[in-house]
């Protein structure tokens, strides 16, 4: 019903529009040069921006930094390429891609509005009491669940998940570092900023990384049997979340009396530690945050841990991108 007076008006609006074009039609023209002649404008202007010699004189005498902006994107993605960032998988649904699942109820039910996620790893099928209990106690559950064992072996993966996370958000934040200080200098006009953003620093040549870091994410999923309602606890393994899961699986670890029990713990802290005590200087090149504000330093283990070696302090040293970069290069080409 009032589908159909909406309708009646509309024809009624239709009709009046036609018998009175000679005003309708000025009135339409105005609005849409107000609503057009604004974006034209800022256009011309866009242009006349960035083909000013100002605007070009500036793009000349930030090259450099463009550069070592583009070349640490470029790091990023390599890391992103190399890394793995998932551990642990669900034991529900391994074998779920065998089966084919079909809804087949009859008279229109629309039984199918939440449909589980048999077929993801990262997803666990459980009752409603499992979701809860997991939201309460997260590590506690994800371990349980996800096949996430006390062992030396685990710890050591969920370290190095825990590093290539932490070396992806600290590369990513120095990119964003660098990208204001990248803008700040052009000091542009403010609709620049605000209109044509990705424009801008694709003409001063800013090749923008991926800023997405692959939190590997685990989920407890309670689907009911009409599929009418669900509800689901998730767990973003984040720097924080690895940092709490080293600690416990440690804690585990230790009530058993091995050896991963008393050495140190790859978490931020630790890695933080190491670029204190080596004065947030590169141990190979000897470059520092001192000389240069916006380097990137990283905790490089001396001996790889594919080969062996282990998160101790005396294993650890800080190297700047560059260096670690030529070095990393050199282990993968061993390795290969
Ligand atoms: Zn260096």
């Amino acid at each position: 019903m009032p589908y159909l007076i909406l309708a009646g008006v509309l024809v009624f609006v239709i009709v009046l529009a036609i018998q009175y074009w000679y005003i309708v039609l000025p009135i339409a023209l105005l609005v849409w040069a107000i609503a057009v002649a604004p974006r034209v404008i800022r256009h011309i202007r866009k242009n006349r921006y960035f083909s000013s010699d100002e605007f070009l004189a500036r793009k000349d005498a930030i090259a450099a930094v463009v550069a070592e902006h583009n070349a640490i994107a470029g790091y990023t993605a390599e890391m992103r390429a190399r890394g793995s960032f998932d551990i642990g998988a669900s034991s529900t649904g391994s074998h779920a891609h065998l089966a084919t699942y079909e809804n087949t109820s009859r008279h229109g039910y629309r039984r199918d509005r939440n449909v589980a996620e048999f077929g993801a790893s990262n997803v666990h099928n459980c009752s409603l009491q499992v979701v809860r209990n997991a939201a309460t106690d997260p590590l506690k559950y994800v371990m349980k669940y996800f096949e996430i064992k006390p062992t030396e072996e685990t710890l050591a993966d969920v370290e190095r998940l825990g590093d290539g996370i932490a070396r992806l958000e600290n590369a990513v934040a120095n990119l964003q570092h660098r990208e204001n200080q990248i803008v700040g200098s052009f000091n542009p006009p403010p609709f620049i900023l605000r209109y044509y953003e990705d424009e801008f620093m694709s003409h001063v040549g800013v090749k923008l990384p991926e800023v997405r870091i692959p939190y590997p994410e685990y989920r407890f999923e309670y689907v009911s049997a009409g599929g009418n309602s669900s509800q689901r606890t998730s767990l973003s393994f984040n720097t924080p979340t690895i940092d709490a899961l080293i600690e416990a699986l440690s804690q585990k670890i230790k009530f058993s009396k091995s050896a991963a029990g008393q050495r140190a713990l790859m978490t931020a802290k630790l890695r933080e530690f190491i670029k204190r005590r080596d004065g947030y200087a590169c141990k190979s090149c000897s470059v520092s945050v001192a000389a240069e504000p916006n380097l990137l330093l990283e905790v490089d283990h001396i001996v790889p841990v594919s080969r062996g070696g282990l998160s101790e302090v005396t294993n650890l040293q800080t190297l700047c991108w560059r260096c670690n970069r030529t070095k990393s290069n050199k282990v993968v080409a061993v390795n290969l």
